[in-house]
């Protein structure tokens, strides 16, 4: 079985696999690892890196042509799908949303998998890019904002006197969100946080941030731990709720996101209006609408002196750690699917390969992609 690794282009700089995880694909019997050359550049791993641990470096025709499997982080153009009919294509496509590259993966009869819609179960966890992607935006979110406010987080008692702590709101505690209030509070920050599961409640105290109760919000067990569309009182009093909170903060993290679906609508015009000038929001939820009214995807823009940056593309910016991460994931997952011989093992009655498979010789295995896929069909 020959390995492939593409590039992600100019408009992310992370890479699927890191030259220190080669050594691991060819313990799974890869018989040779071909790299698109400089795939890994923007992420600080050079051509040499990867040729040193025993990958070739050649082009990304030569990568696409050679390859049984593929492994990158984007979707990418149909043309170049057709020449993977009848292979096999891991990577992280965001297919609930990118219904286009799914049809188009039907149609071409490659075999896809996406590891962003595997199931959320423990034995899952060690392969769930959505959960390391969402660390490091978390993370990253946090010091973005620092970066922007003109304040300090941390208390300074000074002979120039005393500086208050920056105060922070976090929007959705799920994986970004409880990584975003670790890193303010390691800053220092006073932060509080909101979200509509109850489970997030324990998991934002134990971190020693303050939960901010809404009461009403509806859970649904069968959503696997992700939450779901809440009714309109209930969004009109999480606004206001969000409103008073918002407006004694100086920053606000936002991550609140149901998958598939547009983001929750949580700080309105009138509450940026209210918001101090000078205080900073950070929408990662952007690409699917932004929590903010205002966002703007892919654009820091300021309003009444807020600065509002909505960026989903976080993980781009910590594309070292970001790579190793989502390398490691993937990794992971290859556990599953190569077997001793080092050949490809499509094993159906793994739920993990069903839950993950959004194309195979014409068809979507995964239930949430398969249903969003009918409905637009
Ligand atoms: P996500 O990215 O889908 O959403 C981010 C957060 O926004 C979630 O906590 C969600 O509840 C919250 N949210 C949605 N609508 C909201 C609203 N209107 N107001 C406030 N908050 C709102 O979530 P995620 O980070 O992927 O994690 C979701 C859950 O899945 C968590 O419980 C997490 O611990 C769990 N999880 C399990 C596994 C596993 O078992 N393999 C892996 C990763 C995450």
């Amino acid at each position: 079985m020959i390995v492939g690794i593409l590039g992600e282009g100019s408009t992310d700089r992370r890479v699927a696999i890191t030259p220190e995880h080669i050594s691991s694909l060819a313990a799974l019997k890869a018989e040779k690892i071909l790299v698109e050359t400089n795939a890994g550049l923007a992420a600080s791993c050079t051509n040499e890196e990867y040729t040193a641990k025993g990958a070739e470096v050649v082009s990304r025709d030569a990568v696409i042509t050679r390859s049984d499997m593929v492994l990158c982080i984007n979707p990418f153009l149909k043309k170049e799908l057709e020449m993977l009919k009848g292979k096999v294509l891991i990577g992280g496509f965001n297919p609930l949303i990118n219904k286009d590259f799914v049809a188009d993966c039907l149609e071409t009869g490659v075999s896809v998998f996406s590891l962003d819609v595997i199931p959320r179960t423990t034995r899952a966890q060690a392969m769930d890019i959505l959960s390391s992607m969402a660390t490091v935006s978390g993370y990253k979110a946090v010091l973005v904002a620092a970066t922007h406010l003109p304040k300090f987080f941390p208390m300074f008692m000074t002979a120039a006197g005393t500086i208050t702590p920056a105060k922070v709101l976090i929007l959705g505690a799920g994986v970004a969100g409880l990584q975003a209030i670790s890193t303010a509070k390691r800053l220092g920050a006073v932060v509080e946080a909101f979200d509509v599961r109850t489970a997030a409640k324990e998991e934002v105290l134990s971190l020693g941030a303050k939960f901010v109760d809404v009461e009403g919000a509806v859970e649904d067990k069968a959503a696997g731990g992700y939450a779901v569309e809440q009714s309109e009182e209930f969004k009109r009093k999480q606004q206001a709720a969000v409103q008073e909170h918002a407006a004694k903060s100086d920053v606000v993290i936002c991550t609140a996101q149901i998958p598939g679906r547009k983001a929750p609508v949580l700080l309105l015009k009138e509450t940026i209006g209210n918001m101090k000038p000078g205080s900073v929001v950070v929408d990662l939820a952007a690409s699917t609408g932004g929590n903010c009214e205002l966002t703007e995807n892919g654009k820091t823009i300021s309003v009444h002196g807020v600065t509002i940056i909505g960026d989903s593309a976080l993980a781009s910016g910590m594309p070292g750690d970001a790579s190793k991460m989502f390398g490691k994931n993937i990794l992971n997952f290859l556990k599953i699917m190569i077997d001793k011989e080092g050949k490809i093992n499509l094993n159906w009655d793994d739920d993990l390969i069903t839950g993950t498979c959004i194309a195979h010789q014409g068809e979507v295995k995964n239930e949430r992609v398969k249903s969003v896929m009918s409905v637009n069909a």
